[in-house]
């Protein structure tokens, strides 16, 4: 048998649209998003004559890397520390993307359930 969703829905669903309207929003004020991590790395040049080689606590750096997988293999790009700041940014939004989709769905699988009782 075949379940209808009932026309005159719409009281019902109310606090349901509300809650969906605020991810929306915030959908809305999203800046870009991005792909990967950012790595900050401190290294040893491996010039002999060089301190990093002598003193166990000094390395070059720090280096920014921005890191990720295509076609399964990791690539990296330097950064700027800057640029690895706003970076982080545009990747902490797809997290934050995912998250809102994830709740988004969640509500409409509730607003589901309130029109089919
Ligand atoms: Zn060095």
């Amino acid at each position: 048998m075949v379940e209808t969703i009932p026309k005159d829905t719409s009281k019902k669903l109310d606090k349901h649209l509300r809650k969906f309207e605020e991810c929306r929003k915030e959908l809305g004020k999203m800046g870009f998003i991005l792909t990967g991590s950012i790595v900050k790395r401190f290294m040893r040049c491996g010039k002999e004559s060089c301190r990093c080689m002598s003193d166990p606590m000094f390395k070059h750096g720090p280096y920014y890397e921005w890191t990720r997988k295509v076609k399964g293999k990791t690539v990296s790009v330097r950064l700027t520390e800057e640029d690895a700041n706003i970076l982080a940014e545009w990747i902490k939004n797809k997290k934050r993307f995912y998250e809102i989709i994830s709740k988004m769905e969640r509500i409409t699988l509730d607003a589901l359930k309130e029109i089919r009782s």
